[in-house]
């Protein structure tokens, strides 16, 4: 990075890895087992150390930078790996499937990186939702909690909206553990990194009518965390009720004072299909 005169940006995450084991390791999780034919999408390649490996791994590969100071160094370290396509983008204003299409012709393709911590949640939800029909895996490193967060069950202190949604998405499988001296500048935490391999939407364990749906009624759930499910949801959903929404949580046989922490995704996905029922009773008929 001296050579180009820049140092790593916090306000973009920067923290690069420095040991050469832990990409290798990274892409070998990612795609290892696809021998050569994979297509991967890199979300911030830095100054590429990973994207090297997944070079050496996959058919072709994409990686999405935000930073353009760093686009000349990629060019530099990555010269002559003809798989490798690198955009100068901010990843959240993406259409992450459309992008991965035009640039995997149609494979399916795999997500690798090891995302910068300010916008993990944002990612990967983003993913989830809008990565298309196409993504076939997520693996990322991120910071030990939020691993642990990816990978939580109900009813234990780290499950949150993103437990419940990976867990509606795909299976998470936390593989290992990074400690911080492994990147320049050294963050304050531990990382590890976690993969999900994703649902194909026929294949899904649960199913909600409508994804945009459970989408808002875990978030609702989760909203605001002390208050019962009755009352989180009263909040998201005022144009049904309180009196409607209590009716809906003991229809499905819950106790009106459970915590959103405490329920599972098939739960979720009974609870959306019900709201939509009621909110399509109230819709006008034509
Ligand atoms: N992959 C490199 C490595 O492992 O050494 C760098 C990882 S660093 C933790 C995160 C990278 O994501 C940085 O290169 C940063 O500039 C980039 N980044 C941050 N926000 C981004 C965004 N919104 N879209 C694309 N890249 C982003």
């Amino acid at each position: 990075m001296d050579m180009f005169g820049i140092s790593p940006r916090r306000e973009f995450g920067q923290n690069f890895l420095i040991n050469d084991a832990i990409p290798k390791r990274i892409a070998d999780a990612a795609v290892g087992e696809f021998s050569g034919g994979a297509c991967a999408l890199e979300i911030g390649p830095g100054i590429g150390a990973l994207t090297r490996e997944l070079a050496a791994r996959c058919r072709r590969v994409l990686a999405v930078e935000i930073d353009s100071a760093l686009i000349p160094v990629l060019e530099y370290t990555l010269c002559g790996l003809d798989a490798v396509e690198v955009v100068n983008r901010d990843i959240l204003d993406c259409d992450i499937d459309k992008l991965a299409r035009d640039a995997f012709g149609g494979s399916e393709f795999h997500v690798c990186a090891n995302l910068p911590y300010y916008i993990t949640t944002p990612i990967i939800m983003r993913l989830l939702e809008h990565g298309g029909e196409l993504l076939r895996s997520v693996t990322v490193m991120v910071q030990s909690e939020v691993a642990d967060r990816l990978t939580a069950s109900p009813a234990t202190p780290e499950y949150g909206a993103i437990s419940a949604s990976v867990a509606y998405h795909g299976r998470a499988k936390k593989l290992f553990s990074v400690s911080a001296g492994n990147f320049l500048p050294a963050p304050k935490v531990n990382s590890a990194v976690v993969k999900i391999d994703l649902y194909r939407k026929d294949d899904r364990p649960v199913c909600a009518a409508d994804d945009a749906m459970l989408g808002r009624v875990v978030a609702g759930a989760f909203g605001q965390r002390r208050k019962t499910l009755s009352n989180s949801l009263a909040s998201a959903f005022p144009e049904i009720g309180r009196d409607r929404i209590a009716s809906v949580i003991s229809s499905l046989g819950l106790d009106p004072r459970v915590r959103g922490e405490a329920l599972g995704i098939e739960t979720f996905a009974a609870l959306a299909d019900a709201i939509s029922a009621e909110l399509s009773a109230d819709a006008p008929h034509g």
